[in-house]
Formats: structure tokens, C-alpha cells, sequence
């Protein structure tokens, strides 16, 4: 006899994502798992008194998304303290700074983020510009980009940074080139020296960045969320939310190891984190090294010299002996790696660290993630297969904009910047794409606006088409994919996430249009109806009509 289900699912677009990107009608959910996937008339048996039966009138079910690289718990500085994402200019910056600080004039100190590179390059942004708005507290803005660090002179001072402050490894402090000073920007670990100068952010404010991240993610039909840069305070946020029961998507995530803690102990610490963290919505089984910086912060670790800069090809943030070191204990732990590489040469130590780890260990643990890739030579990309890694590029970057005009070109050359972030040579070459958002790098971060960038490699609003590495560009088939099941695999979820088949959790979503009907440029302006993780409703958009029973 058959279960009668809870939900019945009728007269839609199911895109599966199974092995045979199967098709289908209908699909069954008993609790929290899917029981059928098939044909309207194959349902009947599956309606019971209490059933709830939703006519999908055509609309598109697609499986949860999966962000598999993304910074949930930096949302403090998106939607509280000093938000400058989402500006466009040094003016705007100057009056949200003042508006901020005129609203809280009790503050010992001041937070915030989201400024660009595009609008300071080289030096970054001066800290007389701060010191005039706030003279006699410390003040830090992060770079949109995470990357940097924006300080006024009290900071500075608090820091003991000055002219005879020598660059940490792994960072730089920008200097003011004829006084020497410090000019107001800190680049990669050289942000470190402000520990205690700005206070730190409380559990409960990062709790409260975490739920608004969660809202906007569910809206967006992600169900499952990688968080790439972990330390114990926005793990133990994301406990307490866990111990809550408020958590609604599944979270995975990494833990940022430093190349200047012996490695030994910092394993210790994510062995211990994922042992302790068994909530099915909060795991942490990974440990994140940045390779190298950015491209925009002269960081970025490359092959050939900088555009702008002769002779200086930057410098990686883990030295090679010790990334080997390193690569080689956390896969004899079988920890999975996600790595940070932006340049070609941070993605050839990276590549060149796995293979002493498989030469040392005999063997290698596969899905170490590699993000970003902004970079890479060809003849590395095939590398990638051998050592069976996941690629995690962001789509959202795939396009001619600012950043290209104002620093991938200048900073890079135009034959680099034209071959920026590939990534149907990746699949061309067999490696597992998953892709993610790196919010709050980038926002919106829906994955509808990555799935048609990945497609047509073009701005959204571009007037002008241009396309970049019109060669790159890669089927919605696959896009899906990168975004579904890949994802599901990149954290070792395939067997229960990620496509819709009998037996997996019902974490899918339905979407207003059929994205296979409609012209790849208007697949970012397609509306997430509803959103199911485990079979429970998490998101329903207002428009979207109940079912009935
Ligand atoms: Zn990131």
C-alpha cells in the first residue's frame, strides 16, 4: 500500500538535475523527504484526506540552491554599522560615514564596510578623509572585497602602526610614498594589528547579521550556504542559532587558518569543531587557507608582473614550503581545503602543494575547493581533474564593468583581463564547478543573477553586450548544476541534497518561469516563489497562491 503524503507538487516544470536531467510533472513529499517524482496522473495514489495539493499551472520546481562560497557571517557590516556597499562614489561614502556617526555619537569606536578599490586605486583610501569625519576615536572600514582595511590616524596610532612599522607576512601596510607614514589602508594580515584598537562584535549582533543574511538567502531559493571564512565567535553565533532551532537552511563551513599558528593546533581546532558541531544545519568540517589577496589590492600572487607595477608579481600569503607542510597534515586528517587563489601563480603552489600531499600521503582526499580563479594558466586547469578538486568560481564577476575598466585592466594588462575567471575550460576539462556568491562581495547575491552571467557573460544592464572570454560561457544546464547538485557534492550532501529524486530531502524550489522558455537576459528577472527545505516551507512569496487540499 502507499503512504499517503503530505504535499503533492502538480502540473509543473520539474527540472530533476538527476543523472539523466530528467523532466517531470509531479513529485510527492512525505515529511521531510520526496517519495515520487513523475507523471500528474501517477499521483492519485499519493492523495490522502490531509494532502495538500499545489497546481503549479507550468511553473518551473527546481532543486534548493546551493551557495558553496559565501560570507554569511560578514553580514554584520552589510546590514548594521557603517554600510557603504552598494555606493558608488567617495561622496556617498563621506555622507553615510557622517550620517552613521552623527547617529551614534556614544560609540568608543566605529565599524563598517563595503568600500571599493575602483575608487582609490593603488594606495587605497587616505586616512585624512576619516580624520576629518571622526578625529579622536578609532574607526576600520573592510573593503567590499574583505581584503582590506580602511583606518583614520587614532586607529593607526592605537595599533602602534607607523613609519617604522614593518609589513607583517602575508600583508602590506600602504604608505604614503614620500613621507613613508602609513597612508590610512591595510592590506591581508596587516588588518591583524588592529585587534583589540575596535571592539569586537557581539554574539548577539552576530546572531541578529546572521537571521537577516538567512531571510535574504531563503528569498533567493538557497537552501544550503557555505560559509568560507569561520572563527570562533561567528561559530559559536551560528551554535547558539542552532541550539535555537532558528536556523532554516543548512550551513556548512570552513575555518580560516593562519599561516603564522603552528599547523598542528589549528587542526586540532577544526577537528574539534567538527566533531562538536552535529546540528543537521550547522557543520563545520573545513579548513580555508588564502593562498594570496586580490587583484585590486596588488596581492593577488601572479605568473607575470603587474601591469602597473614592474617587477612585482605580489606575494603569496602562505609560503610554498608551508602551504606543502600544511596541505599535506590537514589531508592525513581527511579535513577538506578551501582554498582562496586568485592569481595564476597562487593557483599553481596551490596545485603543486596538493600533489606533494598525495606524494607524501600516498594518496589524496578529493573535493579540496579552490575558489575564485581569476587566473589560471590552461595547462593548470587539467591539473585540477588529476587531484580530483571542486572549482568554486562566482559568475556574478563574469562581465565588463568598472572592475574590469578601472584596475583588471590597468592592473593586469588587457590579455590577462580578457581571460578572466574561466570556467567552461573547467568542465571541458572534467572538474566539479560549484558556485557561489562570496556575499558580501557581492550583492545582491541571488544565484539566478549567476546562472544568467555564467550564460551569456555579459552585464545585466549592459546597453553594449560586450562579452568576457565569450569562449567561457556555459550551458544553463551546467549553471544549474553548479548551483544544485555540485554544490550538494562540494559538501558531501549528493546522497541527500541536490537534485530531486525519490529518497532525498525535499529542499527545492519553485520559480515563475520556466528558465529553459525564457531569453538567457531575463533569467535573472525570474521570481522565486516558494521555497522548501526538508519539506517545510521557509519562503513563500505573497503572490504565490496557497494549495489546496
Ligand atoms: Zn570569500
Amino acid at each position: 500500500m502507499i503512504e499517503k503524503t503530505n504535499l503533492i507538487f502538480k502540473n509543473g516544470s520539474v527540472y530533476t538535475v538527476d543523472k539523466n536531467r530528467t523532466w517531470a510533472q509531479a513529485i510527492a513529499i512525505q515529511d521531510d523527504k520526496i517519495v515520487f517524482v513523475g507523471r500528474n496522473e501517477d499521483t492519485q495514489h499519493y492523495i490522502g484526506t490531509n494532502t495538500v495539493v499545489i497546481d503549479l499551472d507550468g511553473k518551473m520546481v527546481l532543486p534548493g540552491f546551493v551557495d558553496s562560497h559565501a560570507h554569511p557571517s560578514l553580514a554584520m557590516d552589510f546590514v548594521g554599522n557603517i554600510s557603504l556597499y552598494l555606493l558608488d562614489s567617495v561622496e556617498e561614502y563621506k555622507r553615510a560615514i557622517e550620517e552613521y556617526v552623527a547617529d551614534h555619537t556614544d560609540a568608543e569606536a566605529y565599524r563598517g564596510g563595503g568600500w571599493a578599490d575602483t575608487l582609490f586605486p593603488n594606495l587605497g583610501p587616505p586616512k585624512e578623509m576619516l580624520d576629518a569625519i571622526v578625529p579622536n576615536k578609532p574607526i576600520a572600514i573592510m573593503s567590499y572585497d574583505c581584503h582590506s582595511f580602511w583606518v583614520n590616524s587614532v586607529a593607526l596610532e592605537r595599533a602602534q602602526i607607523n613609519k617604522d612599522t614593518k609589513d607583517p607576512e602575508g600583508g602590506r601596510i600602504e604608505r604614503d610614498p614620500e613621507t613613508g607614514q602609513p597612508s590610512g589602508t591595510l592590506r591581508e594580515t596587516a588588518s591583524d594589528l588592529l585587534k583589540g584598537v575596535i571592539p569586537d562584535y557581539s554574539i548577539e549582533e552576530r546572531k541578529e547579521a546572521l537571521l537577516a543574511y538567512q531571510e535574504m538567502a531563503i528569498s533567493a531559493g538557497i537552501t544550503m550556504s557555505h560559509d568560507a571564512m569561520l572563527d570562533m565567535q561567528s561559530i559559536a553565533a551560528f551554535r547558539a542559532l542552532a541550539e535555537e532551532d532558528r536556523l532554516k537552511i543548512r550551513f556548512r563551513g570552513a575555518i580560516t587558518l593562519e599561516p603564522k599558528q603552528g599547523i598542528e593546533g589549528q587542526i586540532e581546532a577544526v577537528l574539534n569543531e567538527s566533531s562538536t558541531n552535529d546540528h543537521p544545519n550547522f557543520q563545520v568540517h573545513t579548513a580555508k587557507i588564502f593562498v594570496d589577496g586580490v587583484v585590486e589590492g596588488g596581492t593577488a600572487f601572479l605568473l607575470e608582473p603587474y601591469n602597473q607595477k614592474p617587477g612585482f608579481r605580489g606575494e603569496p600569503i602562505w609560503d610554498p614550503k608551508k602551504l606543502n607542510d600544511a596541505c599535506t597534515a590537514l589531508d592525513q586528517k581527511d579535513i577538506q581545503i578551501h582554498f582562496h587563489v586568485i592569481g595564476d601563480a597562487a593557483a599553481r603552489i596551490t596545485l603543486d602543494a596538493l600533489e606533494y600531499a598525495k606524494m607524501t600521503n600516498g594518496r589524496i582526499n578529493s573535493r579540496h575547493l579552490v575558489t575564485h580563479l581569476q587566473i589560471v594558466e590552461p595547462d593548470d586547469i587539467l591539473r585540477f581533474k588529476e587531484l580530483g578538486l571542486i572549482g568554486v568560481p562566482q559568475p556574478f564577476w563574469f562581465k565588463i564593468d568598472d572592475y574590469y575598466t578601472k584596475l583588471a585592466l590597468p592592473y593586469l594588462g588587457k590579455e590577462r583581463a580578457d581571460r578572466q575567471y574561466p570556467m567552461q575550460s573547467f568542465i571541458d576539462a572534467g572538474v566539479i564547478m560549484a558556485s557561489g556568491s562570496d556575499f558580501p562581495v557581492t550583492i545582491p547575491f541571488d544565484p539566478l543573477i549567476a546562472i544568467q552571467l555564467g550564460v551569456t557573460r555579459s552585464a545585466i544592464s549592459g546597453k553594449t553586450g560586450k562579452v568576457l572570454f565569450p569562449e567561457e560561457r556555459v550551458s544553463l544546464e551546467n549553471m544549474i548544476r553548479s548551483y544544485t547538485y555540485n554544490g550538494a557534492y562540494a559538501n558531501f550532501l549528493e546522497g541527500k541534497n541536490g537534485s530531486i529524486e525519490v529518497g532525498k530531502r525535499a529542499d527545492l524550489i519553485v520559480l515563475d518561469q520556466n528558465l529553459f522558455e525564457i531569453p538567457p537576459d531575463n533569467i535573472s528577472k525570474t521570481k522565486v516563489l516558494l521555497t522548501l527545505v526538508d519539506g517545510i516551507e521557509v519562503f513563500r512569496d505573497p503572490a504565490f497562491p496557497r494549495g489546496n487540499s
